[in-house]
């Protein structure tokens, strides 16, 4: 790895700089390394996240101190560890795209110009053994698209939508009140600038139609229950040259009534009786691959836990397995054949143990006066 750029550096402003003088410098360069406008270019994703880490550190005035002082090892001792990926960075400063991309007409806000496609969210069932080994599925993500009849203006082909005539196109409208001048969406064209005199019989006017794609995606082994996978550029398109949105994918896991996730460690039950404990046992267990055939010691005690270190679920994104971790479970027999019964209490006498008197004699004992 090339050695970390200075914090200031990296953000183009001045050590002394302003806290929105810092605000200012990584909002401008958030949005020229956004990675939803250069889908292609691997560079600007790093660059984003560096200006992101940068920003991080010098928009809070604690960690800025620490940097100042004792340069990047300064925030990393008190915890930081930088942005492993970019939805990190969206979670984090969310609100101050929202606040960025609204201004700039990205995302909303702003009428009339390129608009930001809608995120979509969807939800996947998947078997427990596929979460655990990864697997690739197709899906059905429904989504409007373009009309292709009117090529997504929503007039009837043939006509186009005209200009409005209340607010000449700008879609805002603006008022005197005494002194102030007040700016409103334009009540006749709701802000679009146009009105649709004849819409389009295919779409109803709207410009989109309902359609469905196909995806394949990459499900990564060892993903858990509830966890959402972001799929760039795949939700709703986006208008008048706006990106499209995102695809948001919640994964569902079904359970597996063998196994119990903790993290990435499972856990099982493997049921003995009280014989095969005491005097030891091989046994067959189910585990995440195939059956394996597990050896009880001699002496095994009820609730042990025997740990199979490294056979646990895959840790995402990272190297190495969880573990597997068997507990023990112990049965005693419900009912003895009168052999049985005079053999366990010959054995509990060898041990000193005193036992009860064998309860529920049948008839037949009684007759024959056993
Ligand atoms: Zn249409
Ligand atoms: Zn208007």
């Amino acid at each position: 790895m090339p050695a970390k750029r200075d914090y200031y550096e990296v953000l183009g402003v001045e050590r002394g700089a302003s806290a929105p003088d810092i605000k200012r410098a990584y909002r401008k360069l958030a949005l020229k390394y956004h990675p939803d406008r250069n889908p292609d270019d691997p560079s600007a994703e790093e660059q984003f996240k560096e200006a992101a880490e940068a920003f991080e550190v010098l928009s809070d005035d604690q960690k800025r101190q620490l940097y100042d002082q004792y340069g990047h090892e300064g925030p990393s001792r008190a915890g930081f560890s930088g942005f492993h990926g970019t939805d990190e960075i969206f979670s984090r400063f969310g609100d101050l795209f929202g606040d960025l991309f609204g201004n700039l007409g990205f995302g909303g806000g702003r009428r009339g110009g390129p608009r930001r496609g809608a995120d979509i969210k969807m939800r996947v069932r998947i078997p427990f053994a596929e979460a655990v080994a990864g697997i690739e599925r197709e899906i059905t993500v429904p989504r409007r698209d373009a009309c292709g009849t009117c090529e997504g203006s929503g007039a009837a082909p043939g006509t186009s939508p005209e200009t409005c005539s209340q607010c000449g196109g700008n879609g805002q409208v603006v008022h005197r009140q005494g002194f102030f001048v007040v700016q409103t969406t334009c009540p006749r064209c709701h802000g679009n600038g146009t009105i649709i005199t004849k819409p389009c019989q295919k779409c109803s006017g709207t410009g989109t139609v309902q359609t469905e794609t196909t995806l394949k995606i990459n499900i990564p082994a060892g993903v858990d229950d509830g966890q959402t996978l972001r799929i760039p550029r795949r939700g709703q398109p986006g208008e008048l040259g706006g990106p499209p949105g995102n695809l948001y994918v919640v994964i569902a896991v079904e359970e597996d009534p063998r196994f119990i996730r903790e993290e990435f460690d499972i856990h099982s039950k493997a049921t003995i009786t009280m014989f095969q404990a005491a005097l030891g046992c091989a046994i067959t267990i189910p585990t995440l691959e195939e059956d394996f055939e597990l050896t009880i010691e001699p002496g095994t005690q009820p609730g042990e836990v025997i740990t199979r270190r490294g056979k646990g679920i895959p840790v995402l994104g990272g190297r190495g397995r969880g573990d597997h971790h068997i507990h023990v479970d112990v049965t005693v027999p419900k009912k003895l054949s009168s052999e049985q019964h005079d053999l366990l209490q010959q054995l509990a006498t060898s041990f000193g143990d005193s036992v009860g008197p064998r309860k529920g004699k049948g008839l037949v004992d009684r007759l024959l006066g056993r």
